[in-house]
């Protein structure tokens, strides 16, 4: 492959460089305008309805409860009907388009939180990307449907759930109903999820079958806790979204890949912080004046969510949750105390709120399902004493890619600070040094759709 060599300016703003092509090898072609707004992606953003998912909210909070061992046989009450309704309305609203809406249905024997054999039930709408190098890449967005009282076993006390997690399951049905409407390269799995709270069952299930099934899900967003902007000291903050992202797992062995990244200060560069830059990225770009405060860390103390099955079967998985969260108003039974309310209930979500996390999710996933793949077997050379960075990776298959884009940031930042597009080559050298930059390397299209960076191993 030619080589291309290149003079580039330390971080943003520098990025004014004079190609140094060695002899009789094409100059870099113009790159693809990688920082203007897709029509498509405002088109989604904008249709993101705050209105609907008030809707969805006060229906599924009208379910009474839907704790995970409720009542499944009313028409009206309890866990079934629930998930008969989310069914049948992911079908309404999908009906002409090629959304695909199906059960993902297991018996959960019993465990410290299941006290009979269970049926835990998914509710999963499937949008089958329309490019054949890209449709078996899933990104898959999920909420959680089912609810809980401060007991966890409490099946039949009331139990709203409208902000745990009627307000993520509104998003996630909303988000499948309105990108139905639009063609993506890579799919799209919106999944809304049961068995949360006893155990993150239905996500695990669903994240188990993917990884024995070989599933590429390139990227896993839940949807927990987004509906309130309101802080326990009564405090507004809307502006903002936090968006747990691990950096490598807490387990006792290293696998190699993690054991790599450790060993090259990669830490911050895991599949789940790489997808973390993305989304602040794109989610800033697409919702004005909303922030995506990313949280270096898998999730809050004491607390789990159903991105956590995915992480544990390898896959990049985050999570968004509102900025402060008012414990009296989750995992609380309905009561009021010394003139105070307690319980998660419809009146205490703001559904503008809730729609601009939507917006975020829609922009996000939009961008990664139209843009290419990640590079694979990305490799930074390291068997001589230089003091430029000469990367390699594999060619990426989607028929519309332009090339390839290095990114680099210093250290001990957290976003990347600055890029050269190089063409379509597997191979490109930058002039700074290995040793004080990270570097990635993104694939871009023709229409300046950017991938996820990836993280160069070393090559000896
Ligand atoms: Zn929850």
């Amino acid at each position: 492959m030619p080589r291309f060599r290149f003079t580039a300016g330390l971080i943003a703003g520098l990025f004014a460089t004079s190609a140094i092509a060695a002899p009789a090898t094409p100059a870099t072609p113009a790159a693809p305008d990688v920082s203007r707004r897709q029509p498509q992606i405002d088109k989604i953003v904008a249709e993101i309805s705050a209105k609907r998912i008030e809707n969805y909210v006060r229906k599924l909070v009208s379910f009474e409860t839907r704790h995970t061992m409720s009542d499944t046989s009313s028409e009206t009450t309890g866990i079934g009907a629930a998930r008969r309704w989310i069914k049948a309305e992911l079908e309404r609203c999908g009906a002409g388009t090629p959304l695909q809406v199906a059960y993902d249905s297991h018996i959960s024997p019993v465990s410290a939180r299941i006290s009979r054999p269970t049926e835990i039930v998914n509710v999963v709408a499937t949008l089958p990307g329309t490019q054949d190098a890209s449709k078996e890449r899933l990104y898959v967005v999920s909420g959680h449907y089912d609810s809980r009282n401060t007991d966890v076993m409490d099946a039949t006390g009331k139990s709203p759930g409208a902000n745990d997690d009627a307000s993520g399951t509104a998003a996630v049905m909303e988000l499948a109903c309105v990108m139905a409407k639009h063609k993506f390269d890579a799919t799209l799995v919106f999944m809304t999820v049961a068995g949360e709270e006893q155990g993150l069952l239905g996500a695990a299930h669903w994240a188990k079958q993917a990884r024995a099934g070989n599933l590429n899900v390139a990227g896993m967003f839940t949807n927990d806790i987004i509906g309130s902007s309101r802080a326990d000291d009564g405090r507004i903050d809307d502006k903002q979204v936090r968006l747990f992202a691990q950096s490598i797992p807490a387990t006792k062995e290293m696998s190699d890949a993690v054991r790599q990244l450790v060993a090259t200060g990669g830490e911050n560069d895991s599949l789940s912080r790489q997808l973390a830059r993305h989304t602040k990225e794109q989610g800033e770009r697409y919702v004005k004046g909303f922030k995506v405060s990313v949280i270096q860390r898998h999730d809050r103390y004491l607390r789990g969510g159903d991105h956590m099955p995915f992480l544990e079967q390898g896959y990049a998985a985050l999570r968004f949750t509102e900025p402060n969260e008012d414990f009296s108003h989750q995992h609380q039974n309905l009561r009021t105390e010394n003139g105070k309310v307690y319980g998660d209930l419809t009146e205490f979500v703001d559904f503008d709120y809730t729609a601009r996390v939507a917006k975020v999710n829609a922009a996000t996933l939009a961008s990664l399902a139209l843009a290419p793949a990640a590079p694979q077997q990305v490799k930074v050379r390291t068997d001589q004493l230089v003091n430029d960075s000469t990367l390699v990776w594999q060619a990426n298959a989607e028929p519309d890619l332009a090339g390839y884009r290095i990114v680099w940031r210093e250290t001990t930042a957290s976003g990347w600070q600055g890029s050269k597009f190089v063409g379509n080559v597997t191979e490109a050298t930058v002039k700074l040094s290995k040793d004080n930059y990270f570097f990635g390397v993104q694939a871009v299209d023709k229409d300046g759709n950017v991938s996820v960076a990836t993280y160069p191993a070393p090559l000896r």
